[in-house]
């Protein structure tokens, strides 16, 4: 699921199943009686999966000279990457002629840290289904404007920009969103695993830039994701538990969350995690959709637990404020301004209106 595409829950999806009628005894839009689902029971209450819109192309890529091969053909459009900033314009990522920006840089003080093959558009995609993607990874950051680099690249638009993924997610289409994430993620990995682990030589890419090679002792590596468990706690009385902390903004609320740990189960680690943060017991959770944060590396797994405690000690480190909220009073609180939750872009969001069983409207809305 793409960051854009968070879906809206329609007030439709209510937590109690319809195909199970027996556990469906509470009231509409409140959690289920605490117990333990049985496996494989697959109710109506997951977030909606998002097709992908990329074919990342897996067996291509690993053809060797494939990459080389693609940018010199001049039919690949080229994404650029600089930092955690890309190349945007008018709300869209600026795609280049990858073949001519290669030409461009080649020999310049900009001349990409790595080339990696992002795969080709699916049908149903922003962009003309075929087009094929290739990242170019740029050494610093720098003003797109600067004469040097006007010198060296032809096609940049005149209003072209740096922008971080927070800056212009909002407005990107989901192609761009799926781009920019697939991309970070991927340059993130290469920024940070340069040396071999087993025994410190500088590694090759290869495989499209999707796999690391030792020269020394011909060990591959591949690119890491952290999984980490985002979860909404909804109590007893059917109340959902949202905390915060952090010196930034008192009136920010939303899911807890963290990392798995090894040797951990995603349920072990929900249970751990919200033991930890708000002193809450968690007896059951169930899985519902998760998103890719590659910044920088982390794949959040939803989850909503349910416990029998109806008090949140904050452990005063990771989080500094717990509080109980009835559907009302979430939406109340925030169409007042008294409290802040997460973004319609995060998982967090559709993970919160899962619960609420519909759009929460923030007071932006109704400005
Ligand atoms: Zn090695």
């Amino acid at each position: 699921m793409s960051l854009a595409e968070s879906p809206a829950p329609s007030s439709a999806q209510s937590p109690a199943s319809k195909q199970t009628p027996s556990e469906s005894s509470a009231p509409e839009g409140a959690a289920p009686p605490v117990q333990l689902l049985p496996a494989n029971h697959l109710t109506e209450t997951v977030l909606p999966v998002r097709p992908a819109l990329i074919d990342r192309g897996s067996t291509a890529r690993v053809k060797p000279g494939m990459l080389a091969e693609l940018v010199g053909s001049g039919s690949a459009q080229a994404v650029v990457l600089s930092g955690r900033q890309a190349l945007v314009s008018d709300n869209s990522l600026v795609l280049l002629n990858a073949a001519e920006l290669a030409g461009h840089l080649a020999n310049t003080p900009y001349a990409p840290e790595h080339v990696i093959y992002l795969g080709s558009a699916l049908a149903g995609s922003d962009l003309d289904a075929g087009t094929e993607l290739v990242l170019f990874v740029l050494p610093l950051q720098f003003e797109v404007r600067a004469e040097e680099f006007e010198d060296h690249v032809a096609g940049i638009p005149s209003d072209a920009q740096w922008a971080g993924f927070r800056d212009v997610a909002a407005r990107l289409n989901a192609t761009d969103t799926a781009l920019f994430i697939e991309a970070s993620a991927i340059a993130n990995w290469h920024a940070t695993h340069t040396h071999c682990p087993r025994c410190g030589t500088p590694t090759q890419p290869e495989a499209g830039g999707w796999v690391r090679r030792c020269p020394a002792d011909n060990s591959e590596h591949f690119p890491r994701t952290d999984p980490a468990i985002i979860v909404t706690v909804v109590g007893p009385d059917g109340r959902l538990l949202l905390g915060g902390g952090g010196p930034l903004d008192a009136r920010n609320y939303s899911t807890l969350a963290g990392f798995v740990e090894p040797g951990e189960s995603l349920e072990q680690a929900v249970q751990r995690e919200i033991g930890e943060e708000v002193g809450v017991r968690v007896t059951a959770s169930q899985y519902l959709g998760s998103q890719s944060w590659p910044f920088p590396a982390s794949l959040m797994l939803g989850f909503t637990a349910t416990t029998p405690d109806t008090e949140a000690r904050p452990d005063g480190v990771e989080v500094t404020r717990a509080r109980w909220f009835s559907r009302s009073e979430l939406q109340d609180a925030v169409l007042s301004g008294e409290i802040v939750i997460s973004s319609r872009l995060s998982i967090a969001r559709s993970l919160i209106e899962h619960w609420y069983g519909g759009v929460i409207q923030d007071a932006a809305d109704s400005a």
